[in-house]
């Protein structure tokens, strides 16, 4: 994997970001900047799209990402949105700061439920933040281990990331072909990203990223391994970060439901008309200058890195995910009174249970916030334990909060007209008396909280990616069961029997294992 021929060694001042610095960006400073990529290559069902901001598929993408940069200026939520970065000794938009205490941590939670009662979608901002975080710590062990130079690397682009409050992508899951065969025994050598050549200079890559958050979206990718790896699959262990608009990259928008929705140019049957997006991000040898890459053939981190980054955006769950469920229980409050039930007894006890499964995700992220984990100097990691405990939760609880919210909105939810019958002058009067509940509403008002009822508790952001998203309900169980001292808990039960025990009661409060990353820290003397 040589190649011959140098290149001209690139630095950070090559890529173009370098001409705006403005370390707290305004949303309509995010907006110019992605207007302006130069060679980014997007499609969106089989036709390329030149500006993202304007195009009606992405638009709604790009208005969510957008309240991330928003909340850094607006009153109610620019204490959460800001944070101050001792990598550039500046204010900085929180959605690239390292977390520097498990206060930081619950921060991200408060701020991720907030911006889901301003979007009603996912914000896609987070992938990218966690992504930092993750190498934060990974590059400290490579660090303490003898790997310096991927500490300098990861910190120089730090401080490049928040001097100019990039808005970044996380890309971490590859296509993975035959799932039960490691990286380097796939058919397709290329089914997980791969090192195809190292130069001086830097690598190539060829694969693809798969059901990337947001990236059409972005000015920045920072690409991670998928999976723990083997010395066997070192071409595959690799890390680093690229402007979205490199050549030789492809993004291809996949579709979800409803989406066409978007493209109709209305103003009720899509709301809220924010969403997100995932793309195929595609990779055709593609060149990485050294000075961006942070893992190259190190397969020994990259179980631990796997490890620190899904608990941090498991962790995050419990913050996006319980805003869109307070959403969906106003709607379904709101749409309870249109019709007159919001006494019913019947009703109260459906509202009261999406309540307590909304605020039981919350709960758990700010458990796992709080009950935080130091791996090395101001390195905060969140509690692996009840990080997978909110996402578990989050797997099961938002189907359980759409149905209900159905069973109070009624079949309509499946079934009302669309705005454009409601706006046709043949029909406006017929729908207005026919859709009309109690008198104090109009039949608009209840085909818009039908609408969002039906976007917000049906689509990718509230089912699919609560399911999948941050790793599959399998993943976390694996997590409980490594985490959890069975041994432990079962001395504990033989001693109060009265039978033959050897426990031995130590400090700790929970029957909880040493997770991979906290051995790790402490190996390497971090912790
Ligand atoms: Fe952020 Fe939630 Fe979307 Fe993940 S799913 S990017 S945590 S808003």
């Amino acid at each position: 994997m040589t190649r011959t021929f140098s290149f001209i060694i690139l630095n950070f001042k090559n890529f173009k970001h370098e001409r705006v610095i403005m370390t707290v960006r305004t949303g309509e400073q995010y907006l110019e900047s992605i207007r302006n990529r130069s060679k980014v290559e997007i499609y969106v069902m089989g036709k390329e799209v030149k500006d993202v901001t304007t195009h009606p598929f992405l638009r709604p993408s790009v208005m969510s990402f957008k309240a991330t940069f928003d909340a850094a200026w607006q009153e109610d939520t620019k204490e959460l949105g800001r944070a101050w970065s001792p990598f550039i000794e500046e204010e900085i938009n929180r959605f690239n700061h390292i977390h520097r205490s498990p206060e930081d941590l619950a921060a991200k939670v408060k701020l991720l439920r907030k911006l889901s009662h301003k979007t009603g979608a996912c914000f896609q901002r987070c992938v990218g933040w966690d992504s930092l975080n993750t190498l934060n710590i990974v590059s400290n062990m490579m660090a303490a281990k003898g790997k310096r130079e991927m500490r300098d690397r990861f910190v120089e682009y730090l401080k490049f990331v928040q001097k100019r409050d990039l808005a970044l992508a996380g890309a971490m899951t590859d296509a993975k072909g035959v799932r039960n065969l490691k990286p380097s025994q796939q058919p397709n050598k290329n089914a997980y990203l791969r090192i195809t050549e190292v130069t001086k200079d830097g690598i190539y890559v060829s694969g693809a990223k798969a059901n990337i958050t947001g990236v059409a979206a972005t000015e920045e990718m920072v690409v991670l391994p998928t999976r723990a790896m083997g010395p066997e699959d070192k071409d595959y262990a690799v890390a680093f970060a690229l402007p979205t608009d490199t050549e030789g990259v492809k993004i291809v928008v996949g579709r979800q439901l409803n989406d066409s929705r978007r493209m109709e140019q209305g103003e009720i049957d899509a709301l809220p008309y924010f969403y997100n997006h995932e793309g195929l991000v595609i990779f055709d040898n593609v060149f990485v200058p050294m000075n961006r890459v942070f893992l190259a053939g190190d397969w020994e981190y990259t179980g631990t890195l796997v490890e620190i980054f899904s608990a941090y955006h498991r962790q995050g769950y419990g913050g996006c995910k319980a805003g869109l469920g307070d959403v969906i229980i106003g709607a379904s409050a709101d749409l309870a009174k249109q019709i007159g039930v919001e006494k019913a007894s019947h009703v109260q006890d459906k509202l009261t249970e999406m309540i307590f499964l909304t605020e039981t995700m919350y709960s758990a992220g700010i458990a796992a916030s709080l009950n935080a984990v130091k791996l090395c100097e101001s390195c905060w990691w969140v509690n692996p334990m009840h990080a997978n405990v909110t996402k578990h939760l989050v797997a099961k609880f938002p189907a359980q909060i759409a149905q209900l919210s159905i069973d109070i909105a009624g079949g309509i939810v499946g079934t009302a007209p669309s705005e454009w019958d409601l706006k046709n002058p043949k029909l406006r009067e017929y729908i207005s008396k026919y859709l009309q509940g109690v008198e104090d509403y109009t039949a608009e008002d209840r085909l818009r909280m039908v609408r969002l009822i039906e976007n917000v508790s049906m689509g990718v952001a509230f089912q699919i990616e609560s399911v999948h998203g941050a790793g599959s309900p399998a993943a976390q169980r694996i997590m409980f069961s490594r985490l959890y001292d069975l041994n432990y808990s079962q001395e504990v039960a033989k001693s109060l029997a009265g039978r033959k025990s050897e426990l031995k009661f130590t400090s700790k409060a929970e029957p909880w294992r040493e997770s991979q990353s906290e051995s790790e820290a402490r190996e390497s003397g971090l912790k």
